[in-house]
């Protein structure tokens, strides 16, 4: 818990909370060094279009630490940005993805869309934007091919920075994508004001589908909005063809999981999948 959690109420350490703490300080301790010895590395999961044609890749990022083994990203992501270590990793990943690009552009084909994950902390980076365009010249990038995702909490809890970041992406050529749609809780008026190209909608919609009507009818109704705002419809964690077939017979434009591909490391990638 918060150390500004107020006066009056006692913060009680347990054991467990230490540890806790401990394994936090550990890890933070070994992202820096991590990147540099080669323990993170970068997965690939495949977007598929109706027809179940690879159209893109999510960038995932893999930590396997020698001392942790494999820590999920849901958990050093967070330390990272606690520790003030998430500029580094997402520099990492960015040069990374772009370095890739260019093989799975090759394999797949120059429409191809590569997301990567942004935080809420890159956002406030001025020097993110700068890198971009430097790696893109350098590495000869086809803006196009690029999308960067962004949750939708992060994102609304920094909404003038993240707008003019936003903007900024698309006059360069490339997407923003709106990650975990649905899960932000708020008013959705701002969607009509923003750059935004996806809406990627949250896993635990495509869950619920034919869970009961009620959920369902939720579901459809988000695929309907972001139809009426002309935006590309993404749907996350996909499992099963039920899903599958009311998605698409909603309209929806991409389709992501585990269905179609669990994320995998580029070179399983390329020999696994085949060429449109
Ligand atoms: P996300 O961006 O929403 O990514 C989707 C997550 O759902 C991934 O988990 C993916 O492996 C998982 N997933 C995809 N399809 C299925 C499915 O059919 N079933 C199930 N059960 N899961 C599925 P992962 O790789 O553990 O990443 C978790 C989160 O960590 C990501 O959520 C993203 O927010 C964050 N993350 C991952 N890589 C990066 C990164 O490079 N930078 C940043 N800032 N965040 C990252
Ligand atoms: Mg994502
Ligand atoms: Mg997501
Ligand atoms: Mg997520």
């Amino acid at each position: 818990k918060s150390k500004v959690e107020g006066k009056n109420t006692h913060t009680i350490f347990v054991p467990e909370m230490m540890e806790d703490n401990k394994r936090k300080l550990l890890l933070a301790n070994k992202i820096i060094p991590g990147l540099k010895d080669g323990e993170f590395s970068l997965y690939y999961q495949p977007k598929v279009n109706p027809y179940e044609e690879i159209v893109g890749f999510e960038a995932l990022l893999r930590w396997n630490s020698p001392e942790f083994g494999f820590v999920s990203p849901v958990e050093f992501i967070s330390i990272a940005e606690q520790s003030g270590k998430i500029n580094e990793i997402t520099y990492w990943v960015l040069e990374s993805v772009l370095r890739d690009s260019a093989t799975l552009i090759e394999h797949f084909g120059s429409k191809l869309s590569i997301s990567l994950n942004l935080s809420v902390h890159d956002l406030r980076n001025p020097k993110l934007f700068e890198d971009i365009v430097r790696l893109y010249k350098e590495l000869d990038i086809d803006a196009r091919c690029i999308e960067y995702e962004v949750t939708e909490s992060t994102y609304l809890e920094n909404f003038d920075m993240a707008n003019e970041f936003f903007g900024k992406i698309k006059d360069l050529g490339s997407f923003i994508a709106l990650d975990d749609f649905g899960t932000g809780y708020s008013s959705l008026s701002y969607l009509t004001q923003i750059e935004l190209h996806t809406l990627k909608i949250d896993k635990q919609f495509v869950d619920n589908l034919g869970v009961s009507k009620r959920s369902t009818l939720v579901t459809k109704t988000i695929i309907e909005m972001a139809k009426q705002l002309n935006l590309n419809i993404c749907a996350e964690g996909v499992e099963t063809r039920e899903q599958t077939d009311f998605l698409i017979a909603n309209g929806c434009h991409q389709l992501q999981g585990y269905l179609f591909g669990k994320p995998a490391p580029l070179k399983a990638i390329l020999n696994t999948f085949t060429k449109r």
